[in-house]
């Protein structure tokens, strides 16, 4: 499922407006002249991932079904909440099971340097 956006920029702002959302993974599908006011009008596409969410603790991306939480992944919702913890197993940087990307808040190192 794709979810979209239309922008309207004058032409010489309009490669950073691109640039900016395609940080936040906005594709661009159409690029049309307005002559009204010597712009442009872009429009944007951006697959909708209901998937996934992103944790509020450490800010990694996971698994929405992978965690107890909507907000949390599985790794802080442990330290934070006692609920079970993924049995995470790592390739690319990134757990395959949950999504967590390895990060720790600083609140949750504290916690784990304490014992
Ligand atoms: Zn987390
Ligand atoms: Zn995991």
């Amino acid at each position: 499922m794709y979810e979209y956006k239309v922008e309207k920029y004058r032409v010489k702002n309009a490669e950073k407006g691109m640039n900016e959302l395609a940080k936040l993974g906005w594709r661009v599908v159409a690029v049309l002249p307005n002559t009204a006011m010597y712009g442009v009008v872009v429009t944007y596409e951006r697959e909708v991932d209901s998937e996934h969410s992103i944790c509020a603790e450490c800010g990694s991306k996971f698994l929405l079904a992978s965690s107890k939480m909507e907000s949390l992944c599985p790794e802080c919702a442990h330290f934070l909440y006692g609920y079970p913890n993924c049995e995470h197993v790592f390739e690319n940087g990134k757990c395959i099971k949950c999504g967590w990307n390895g990060n720790h808040s600083e609140y949750i190192k504290s916690l784990l340097s304490d014992d």
